[in-house]
């Protein structure tokens, strides 16, 4: 009993903690688009608040699996996750990064095409792509389909990949970060890194943008491995240089998504 009850408490604060590090990254980087775009998000009220919604019940989907196993991790010793530095190689600890950063990417780029089939669109991925265009907020605006096939990612490969709690930190925080920069409708990262030889491989605002506005194509998330073998890769998207781009994206973003969802 009493271990069902903290169970249930770990499950309850990591679904707290899971959303309060939403509220505070996205907020954080609506702040800094009010800044660098003044007027970016102008007449999007309605729209943010159900990008806030969505994303708050994707974070008890995200918190109470992610709580499960840290309590498992914690009383049971459940999981590969370490922290003894001496258990493992150093050079393993990048490794398990960039093990996990890809085989997240893998899961997600397969099951998000599968989502951009016109049936479960419909009834999985179609809330994602009702933000048109995306803003911060939208980092974890999913429906809860959706938030499932991501949320259960990282409780799995804990239990099959070694790592570091450091470095799972680390993938955490990654994770989090390109959530939230890769919506916000504008180019955080230099011009030299997102059109020099580390973008041809990585995933940043301005490939996902392209997705949000042409559905059928960049359907990765942190690399471009699979849409460049799958031939899925359109190259990067442009964003409005000032102002509000609610108006300016609108009518091409309304085409698309009807000419895609069949509706
Ligand atoms: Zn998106
Ligand atoms: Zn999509």
């Amino acid at each position: 009993m009493l271990g069902s009850s903290h169970i249930a408490l770990s499950a309850l604060a990591m679904t707290l903690i899971v959303g309060v590090r939403y509220l505070l990254t996205s907020g954080m980087f609506a702040w800094l688009t009010d800044k660098v775009r003044p007027g970016l998000y102008k007449g999007m009220k309605p729209q943010i608040g159900r990008e806030i919604r969505w994303s708050l019940y994707s974070a008890a989907i995200y918190g109470i699996p992610t709580g499960v196993v840290a309590w498992g991790w914690q009383n049971h010793g459940w999981t590969q996750v370490y922290t003894d530095w001496s258990a493992y190689p150093l050079w393993y600890l990048p490794v398990s990064v960039i093990a996990y950063l890809f085989a997240h990417d893998t899961w997600f780029y397969w099951t998000h095409r599968w989502m951009h089939q016109p049936r479960w669109f419909r009834i999985a991925h179609a809330v994602h792509h009702d933000s048109r265009p995306p803003t911060a907020w939208a980092a974890m605006s999913f429906h809860p389909i959706e938030a499932l096939t991501g949320a259960i990612v990282i409780p799995v490969l804990v239990f099959v990949i070694p790592i570091h709690a450091a470095m799972l930190g680390l993938v955490l925080g990654i994770m989090t970060l390109m959530g939230v920069t890769n919506h916000m409708g504008w180019e955080l990262f230099p011009r030299w890194l997102v059109h020099g030889p580390l973008g041809k491989g990585l995933i940043t605002a301005s490939h996902h943008q392209h997705h949000h506005a042409r559905y059928t194509c960049n359907y990765g998330l942190y690399f471009r491995f699979w849409d460049r073998l799958c031939g899925t890769d359109k190259g990067l998207g442009e964003f409005p240089a000032t102002g509000s781009h609610k108006g300016q994206a609108n009518a091409a973003l309304d085409a698309a998504r009807s000419a895609h969802s069949g509706s």
